[in-house]
C-alpha cells in the first residue's frame, strides 16, 4: 500500500497590515505630498513633546536608554522612583547594579539596561565631566547608546534636528509611502530628506506620537487621522471596527 502523503503544513497568515520588522508598503509620496502630510500633523498638534519625563540631559539619555522595548508609561512609573534616588551620574554610579535594578526590574530586558546605566554614567563621569555630550560619536560611544538614542538626545536635550527612528516611525514612513525604507537609517535619511526643514526639529514627535496612537501597528485607525487625504497605504481602515 502506497504510504499517505504528509499533511501540508499552513503557511503562518501574514499579518494584514503588516509587522514591525515586515511593514506594509505603499507607492512612494511626492515631495509636496510628503511635506503636506507632516505639515497635517505638525497643525493638530502644534507644541508636541516627548512623554518621557526627564528634569535634564542626564536623566533624558537614561529614560531613553531604559525605553527600549518598553512603553514610556512604564518608564516614568519606575524613573520617577529612581530619579528621587539617583538623578546624576555620580549618584547613578553610587546606587549601583543591584539598587537601580530594584527600580527598573518592571521594565522589559532591565538587566542588560542596568548593567548599560551603571558603565554609561562612569564613562560619562570618566571622559566628560559627568555631563551628557553634544556630540553623535562621543553619545554613541557609551554603552547601550545606539543612532536612536543619541538621536532623542541630540534632539531633545539640545535642540538638534535629528530625527530619531522607532519602530512606529519605521512602520509609518513604510505604510504610508512618506519614507519608505528597509531600515531605520534608510527611512531616517528619507525623513530627513523630505520634511519641511521648519519641520524637521518637531517631525520626530508627531511621527512617533501619530504612529503610537492612530497609524497603530495591528490597525491604522484612518476613520480618525488628520491625514488621512495624503496617505499612500491603500488598506485604510476608514470606519471603526464593530465590537
Ligand atoms: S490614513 Fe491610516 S494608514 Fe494612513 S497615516 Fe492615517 S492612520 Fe496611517
Amino acid at each position: 500500500m502506497a504510504a499517505k502523503p504528509a499533511p501540508r503544513k499552513r503557511a503562518a497568515a501574514k499579518p494584514l497590515h503588516g509587522s514591525a520588522e515586515a511593514p506594509r508598503r505603499a507607492r512612494v509620496m511626492n515631495a509636496k505630498q510628503a511635506g503636506d502630510f507632516i505639515r497635517a500633523l505638525a497643525a493638530a498638534n502644534p507644541e508636541p513633546e516627548t512623554e518621557l519625563h526627564f528634569t535634564s540631559p542626564y536623566t533624558l539619555l537614561v529614560a531613553v536608554a531604559l525605553s527600549a522595548q518598553a512603553t514610556d508609561v512604564s518608564v516614568n512609573k519606575a524613573t520617577a522612583t529612581l530619579f528621587k534616588e539617583a538623578d546624576t551620574p555620580e549618584a547613578m554610579v553610587a546606587l549601583g547594579e543591584e539598587g537601580l535594578a530594584k527600580h527598573i526590574r518592571t521594565i522589559g530586558l532591565w538587566k542588560g539596561k542596568a548593567r548599560n546605566v551603571i558603565a554609561m554614567s562612569r564613562l560619562l563621569l570618566e571622559r566628560h565631566g559627568g555631563e551628557v555630550p553634544a556630540d553623535r560619536a562621543a553619545l554613541e560611544a557609551l554603552p547601550g547608546v545606539g543612532r536612536k538614542t543619541a538621536n532623542v538626545v541630540l534632539n531633545v536635550a539640545f535642540g538638534e534636528e535629528a530625527m530619531a527612528v522607532d519602530t512606529h516611525i519605521f512602520r509609518l514612513g513604510n505604510r504610508t509611502g512618506l519614507a519608505p525604507g528597509k531600515t531605520p537609517r534608510e527611512v531616517e535619511d528619507a525623513l530627513v530628506k523630505r520634511c519641511p526643514p521648519e519641520l524637521l526639529r518637531d517631525a520626530h514627535h508627531w511621527l512617533i506620537l501619530h504612529g503610537r496612537y492612530v497609524c497603530k501597528a495591528r490597525m491604522p485607525e484612518c476613520w480618525r487621522c488628520v491625514a488621512i487625504a495624503l496617505c499612500n497605504y491603500s488598506d485604510k481602515v476608514r470606519v471603526p471596527p464593530v465590537r
